[in-house]
């Protein structure tokens, strides 16, 4: 199999910190140099949240600004998406970054059980956020943590609230949603291709020690794969990840053996719908 495959690196995410592993980006000059190291090994997606001074989670547009603004100067043409999920409960104050117009934005579109709580994604919140990102042409990644979010992603598009092919990730093994497990993982595989075509793409990430099995997965099933620090802060049992480059450089390692060569930043735009990276403002020459 020769198909390009996407490497996301989910750099932050709103849980991990430097007491889990101090490889953890938290500034956002920590966050654009963790990502322009990742992005020198192959990641062409970089999945954003923002955080405070203290380390807990944020919702700032500024800081989502200038996060955007330091990876387009040192990652020409990478792919910036926004999370609008890492504040369960905070109702539209997680998608005030969308004007910002980045090229994605997660959106989850139904609710789950988390670790230790109900990860809310209440009907109403979710049309609206899945609208702003229509005004603001900035495309969804659909977080799967259950069969019904792939199904009303195909409602969602069917009625116009979302355009172009939806891109669905599957994530699994989160405490208390959707484990790991190789039949449902090749019934999402199944069903994305029945509702959106067989060209339709997708990705998968996996939490935890889990991240190499899904990143595994995918890449062998002709998916596209996410890691980095936000899912899993180790390498193994017995060594933190020393940066979000070096879980970048082991999925590319799985893309090698697989023969899928890693998608430029090119070819990563071209597969996902999205606008040429010449045409993206505030890029490096
Ligand atoms: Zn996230």
């Amino acid at each position: 199999m020769t198909k390009p495959c996407i490497l996301c690196v989910a750099i932050t995410g709103s849980l991990p910190t430097k007491a889990n592993n101090p490889a953890v980006p938290i500034t956002v000059s920590e966050q654009v140099d963790s990502t322009h190291e990742a992005f020198q090994a192959g990641a062409t997606i970089v999945h954003a949240h923002v955080r405070n001074d203290d380390q807990t989670p944020s919702s700032d547009p500024d800081k989502f600004a200038a996060l955007k603004e330091g990876i387009e100067k040192h990652c020409p043409g990478m792919i910036v998406q926004f999370s609008t999920g890492g504040r369960s409960g905070a109702g539209r104050t997680r998608g005030g970054m969308l004007s910002l117009r980045p090229d994605m934005a997660s959106l989850s579109v139904g609710s789950n059980n988390f670790p230790t709580r109900v990860y809310e994604n209440p009907p109403d919140l979710v049309d609206w956020l899945a609208g702003e990102m229509l005004v603001h042409d900035v495309k969804p990644e659909i977080e799967a943590f259950d069969l019904s979010h792939i199904l009303k992603a195909k409602a969602m598009a069917d009625k116009g609230q979302l355009a172009g092919t939806p891109y669905i990730q599957f994530v699994m093994g989160v405490k208390n949603a959707m484990p790991v497990d190789r039949d449902v993982f090749d019934y999402y595989i199944q069903t994305v291709h029945r509702l959106f075509g067989k060209d339709a793409p997708w990705c998968a990430a996996g939490i935890g020690q889990h991240q190499l099995t899904l990143n595994e997965w995918a890449i062998a099933a002709g998916g596209h794969a996410r890691t980095g620090l936000e899912d899993n802060v180790r390498l193994d049992r017995d060594r933190l990840a020393p940066s979000n480059a070096a879980l970048v450089r082991r999925a590319a390692e799985i893309c090698a053996r697989h023969d899928r060569p890693v998608a430029t930043v090119e070819q990563a735009r071209d597969i996902l719908g999205l606008r040429p990276a010449t045409l993206v403002k505030g890029q490096a020459a």
